[in-house]
């Protein structure tokens, strides 16, 4: 047996600060905590190169005597709890006393503290845990903690963090997220010496709503009145179906007041909605408000899981607040019973290929904003492509030859059960030795062969296709792109924007003329050929999502241009719906990629069924 030894407290600091410090954003968040547990009425937030470099946070909040600031970077120094009840009712934010000295331990870290209506305040400067200097000093009323070199003294550590920009939105997303559930507390946030902005304090959660995503978003909201029910309320807004995201990360949630994300609670929204469209999430800002005794948030050291004592009453009054808040809401966008997100393979809408009406000509100079949550209403998606996407086939001529659906031969056709070879007796278009059947199920096409039946996944064998287009261009340095009349604008979430510019060389080599347009902003003056334009705005926002998705970030170690041509082709293949008149040019053209048989990731594209295989189901045997 190896000896027992007591860790040091540094140590001990260091090993704590592995669960609450993993990356700017979560000193952040406990920093911000600390200011707001502190009654602060005003927050500033500074961050500089992502937060790595520096960060600070300064309050009016009650500061801290010169006898308590040296207290409060000792491990287990809280001022919030004193015994174990206070903890089953805890309503603060912090309570661990971790925080603080954990911080401290692998960083160079400033406190500057005085409290209100003190004469002098403390500053202590601490480097990787060690006390480096104390002293008076006179300092604004509240609290100043200063960062730098966040785990200067743990290199694999700092090694871990993510690009500048990535810690950076990250971290803007922290303040967001307290910006929301407390929206009395003005918050600042300055992102290396740059305002990104100065919230006034607010009684109105939609205004607070409206200062962060914009007012167009908010206007889309759907308040869910105050259900209360089981120890427990529920309130806030959601947005309908039309709304929905391809990511959780439009789903605030707040549990008195913290955010969270529970999987249970995610269930429970799902289900108010009276199920979700798969792979896809609704967008809301909920606050959930419960008895402190219901519910354990010391399960996660970051706090974010909760455990509830009654859980099924939680989900109950949920899904009640949110599936009563939609019926209650009769609003002219009520999205169509069978909404476009839902269903990847609708049909097109028909207004979606009438030319531009007339009077939308007189503002053609003014840019139209678009925020992401705008997509099928807008008055763009009535403008016509200027160019006809690739490959929609002239559907008048295809059309006349086309059975739409499988009409029998006139004569009654000698069926040799027993034969290998099938010997295609009907007319129908034909692409090499297939013949035309019909459709099935609106995206499967069905085809006849010498060899049997083949069905053919419409939106899969775009994907391939789209993919082979994106990549031969890419190679060949030949992008066609259709110019829009109008451009759009495109107002985006922190992270997306960031992900926009870590992906902005391939979405350019793509075809798509993306300009920043001030803050979080894009402008759109072109976009690939293959894309119907009323589509264009949704799709970057789309692609953006997944880019962004943690899932998407995982896999991609390398942004590369196949991935990014992966993800593209997968979201316009999906936006598309093709008609069984433009089959054999899509199979024509399937059938000239590399690898016909499997989209770019691997799922089939074509499915054959020979006859021998259909024989022996039928118990025929030759
Ligand atoms: P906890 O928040 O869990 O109590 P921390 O390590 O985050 O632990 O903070 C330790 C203590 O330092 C707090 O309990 C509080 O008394 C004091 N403190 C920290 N930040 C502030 C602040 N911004 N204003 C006033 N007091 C603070
Ligand atoms: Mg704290």
């Amino acid at each position: 047996m190896s000896k027992i030894y007591l860790m040091s407290d540094a140590l001990a600091s260091q090993v704590a600060a592995g669960e609450v410090v993993e990356r700017p954003a979560s000193v952040l968040k406990e920093l911000i905590e600390n200011s707001i547990d502190a009654g602060a009425s005003t927050i500033t937030v500074d961050i500089r190169r992502g937060g790595i470099a520096m960060l600070r946070v300064s309050d009016d909040g009650s500061g801290m005597s010169p006898e308590d600031a040296p207290r409060a970077l000792q491990r287990h120094a809280t001022s919030k709890i004193r015994s174990l009840e206070e903890l089953m009712t805890i309503t603060q934010l912090g309570f661990r006393g971790e925080a603080l000295p954990s911080i401290a331990a692998v960083s160079q870290f400033r406190l500057s503290t005085r409290e209100q209506g003190a004469l002098e305040g403390t500053e202590l400067t601490i480097h990787g845990g060690e006390l480096i200097d104390t002293r008076s000093s006179g300092v604004a009323a509240g609290t100043t903690i200063e960062i730098k070199e966040l785990f200067f003294n743990i290199p694999a550590r700092r090694k871990f963090l993510k690009s500048e920009e990535t810690e950076a939105a990250q971290a803007e997303h922290q303040v967001r997220l307290h910006a929301l559930a407390f929206p009395h507390i003005r918050f600042i946030l300055r992102r290396d010496d740059r305002l990104i902005y100065d919230i006034s304090p607010t009684q109105d959660w939609r205004v607070r709503i409206a200062q962060l995503s914009g007012e167009e978003l908010a206007q889309k909201l759907i308040p869910v009145p105050c259900i209360q029910g089981h120890g427990l309320s529920v309130h806030g807004y959601i947005l309908p179906i039309s709304e929905a995201r391809r990511t959780r990360k439009q789903q605030f949630i707040f549990l008195n007041n913290r955010p969270i994300e529970d999987p249970l609670i995610a269930r429970a929204v799902r289900d108010g909605y009276n199920g979700f469209p798969t792979g896809f999430h609704p967008a809301l800002y909920l606050n959930i408000n419960i008895e402190p005794l219901l519910v354990d948030v010391n399960v996660h050291p970051s706090k974010r899981e909760v455990r509830f004592s009654r859980p099924q009453d939680v989900v109950t009054t949920l899904i009640q607040a949110i599936s009563q808040s939609l019926s209650n809401s009769v609003t002219p966008q009520k999205p169509p019973s069978t909404p476009r997100v839902a269903e990847p393979f609708a049909l097109p809408q028909q207004q979606e290929l009438l030319p531009p009406r007339p009077s939308m000509a007189t503002s053609q100079n003014t840019p139209q904003v678009l925020r992401h949550a705008d997509k099928d209403f807008s008055p763009l998606s009535l403008k016509k492509p200027l160019l006809p996407p690739i490959l929609r086939a002239p559907q008048k001529e295809l059309n006349q030859e086309l059975p739409l659906t499988y009409t029998p031969p006139s004569a009654e056709p000698s069926i040799d059960y027993t034969s290998q070879k099938n010997t295609p007796t009907a007319t129908g278009p034909t692409v090499g030795e297939f013949r035309l059947i019909g459709e099935f199920c609106k995206h499967y096409i069905l085809w006849e062969t010498p060899e049997g039946i083949v069905l053919m996944h419409m939106t899969a064998a775009r994907e391939r296709i789209l993919f082979d287009q994106l990549t031969r261009q890419y190679e060949g340095q030949d992008i066609p792109t259709q110019q829009l009349l109008l451009p759009l604008v495109l107002e985006l979430d922190v992270r997306d924007y960031n992900t926009f510019t870590q992906w902005e060389k391939h979405f350019k080599q793509a075809g798509f003329h993306l300009q920043s347009f001030g803050r979080n902003t894009l402008q759109m003056t072109a976009c690939p050929a293959f894309l119907s334009l009323s589509n264009a705005s949704q799709f970057c926002l789309n692609i953006l999502d997944s880019l962004t998705s943690s899932s998407f970030t995982r896999k991609a170690k390398t942004l590369t241009f196949q991935l990014f041509a992966v993800e593209i082709a997968l979201q316009a293949a999906r936006q598309e719906t093709p008609s069984l008149a433009e089959a054999p040019r899509i199979l024509q053209a399937l059938l000239n990629c590399e690898l016909p048989y499997c989209t770019p990731q691997n799922k089939p594209t074509l499915v054959p069924f020979s006859l021998n295989e259909i024989n022996r189901k039928f118990g025929v045997y030759a």
